[in-house]
């Protein structure tokens, strides 16, 4: 089926989504390919129509943080530009550990978001369920766990911005909503399709808007994905997305994760500091390969590394992947932030590592790797790109992309590593899927 877009252009969208951050916008989009949709991620709402024949787009947002009125507007925006783009059916995307802005006033944004998009969309229910089996988390009677702990029994209780300290879900999402706030039993869900449908007539007529919804394996994602499938709006984690596509009569395809032929020379910039990044980073540097250190005490002094690392990626630019890191441990990285401040080390060192892949594509480079959330989102700002079509993983939640530039309309490969994410050869193991 094709619907008309905003420019009056055929198009085929069938999924609209809209993510509450960059890597969560991958995660699921990833999820999405891997099940045989074509998929398109744009960095934030795009100005101009939808021009390419995709099964779903993913508007990534940065709104996990921000105060519910600007968390609303930005999601506004993208709902009115997916529908716009004849999408289909729309899906809230946040993280599977259900968490977003929790200060002052604001007791979530996850609430007044799907509020939001269910007055705008004229619904009077959907549901909302952070399960992702694949991720180890599971929602059982309402209450969310990570692992085999519950969520306030988790790291996340502890978070800096939006810690989480209650791990009953209808209670955390009530506290968020005008909306009655149910639940959706794991007792319903195991009986399957029909139960479930009727398990939602029941709560429907019990006046409640929002239903959260037990789920503990892909089984039971798959069976949701089915029975929800007339539902216009679903908010969830990426896990429920993985049984949508069998609605559209997509199917998993090859075809799905297809992008034009890498070029150019290879290159991995790594501003990530976990524990993954510094295990994949030494591998690499292991490995005999060439490596540049970036040092935030060096940048901090005045130091002008990126053209230091510029000049000395020029000479090796070839065969080879080449990596530029400010990758440090624990000990390091601490030491930095006490002379520095952690927010200025962070910001002085995502900046150079954003100039650094301008530089890098510029003189050549085709296929990036970029390691660390938030230095992602620094490189694809530097290097102007606002839409990426997703290819294949590389590891859970790690595709390929591939975006134009806005240098010369440059094309480029490009491959997001958020934090813990990957194992220790990722790097090398990435560009050899690409040739
Ligand atoms: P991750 O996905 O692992 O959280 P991010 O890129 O989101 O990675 O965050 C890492 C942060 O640490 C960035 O702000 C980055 O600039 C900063 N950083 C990178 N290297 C160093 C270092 N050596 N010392 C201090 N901060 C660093």
């Amino acid at each position: 089926m094709t619907t008309e877009g905003a420019a009056g252009a055929k198009t085929s969208l069938k999924l609209g989504c809209i993510a509450d951050d960059f890597t969560g916008a991958t995660d699921l989009a990833n999820n999405l390919v891997r099940a045989g949709m074509r998929v398109v991620q744009t960095i934030g709402v795009p100005e101009q129509a939808l021009t390419t024949p995709d099964d779903a787009v993913v508007v990534a947002l940065k709104s996990r943080t921000l105060p519910p009125q600007q968390a609303v507007a930005q999601s506004l925006a993208a709902l009115h530009w997916l529908k716009a783009q004849g999408a289909q059916q729309i899906y809230f995307k946040y993280c599977s550990t259900f968490d977003s802005v929790y200060t002052g006033e604001a007791r979530g944004n996850i609430g007044p978001v799907t509020e939001a998009l269910m007055d705008a969309l004229g619904v009077d229910f959907t549901v909302a369920t952070p399960a992702f089996p694949d991720n180890q988390r599971s929602v059982f009677k309402g209450h969310l766990f990570v692992g085999d702990v519950l969520l306030a029994e988790s790291g996340m209780r502890n978070h800096p911005l939006t810690p989480m300290t209650d791990s009953n879900l209808v209670r955390v999402m009530q506290a968020q909503c005008q909306r009655k706030v149910g639940l959706l039993d794991y007792s319903v869900v195991a009986q399957g399709e029909a139960a479930i449908a009727q398990g939602v007539q029941q709560l429907r007529a019990q006046g409640v808007g929002i239903a959260i919804v037990d789920a503990l394996s892909n089984a039971d994602l798959l069976v949701l994905g089915r029975a929800l499938a007339s539902l216009p709006l679903l908010t969830a984690g990426s896990g429920l997305a993985i049984g949508l596509p069998a609605n559209f009569l997509v199917q998993p395809s090859a075809f799905a994760s297809t992008l034009p032929a890498a070029q150019g020379f290879t290159a991995v910039l790594s501003g990530s500091c976990s524990v993954a990044t510094n295990a994949q980073v030494r591998h690499f540097i292991d490995a005999g390969l060439a490596a540049f250190a970036i040092d935030p005490l060096e940048l901090a002094g005045g130091a002008n590394l990126v053209k230091q690392a510029l000049d000395w990626a020029s000479e090796r630019l070839g065969r080879q992947p080449v990596l530029l890191y400010s990758t440090a441990d624990a000990t390091a990285v601490k030491a930095a932030q006490a002379r520095l401040g952690v927010q200025a080390a962070g910001e002085l060192v995502e900046q150079a590592i954003a100039r650094i892949a301008k530089g890098l594509v510029e003189r050549g480079v085709g296929q990036l790797i970029v390691a660390g959330g938030e230095t992602s989102g620094a490189c694809v700002q530097a290097l102007g790109i606002d839409r990426m079509q997703v290819g294949m993983q590389v590891a859970p939640g790690v595709p390929w992309c591939h975006a134009v530039t806005g240098l010369d309309r440059r094309p480029l490969h490009l491959l997001l590593k958020s934090g813990n994410f990957g194992a220790p050869d990722i790097f090398s193991r990435a560009f050899d899927l690409l040739s």
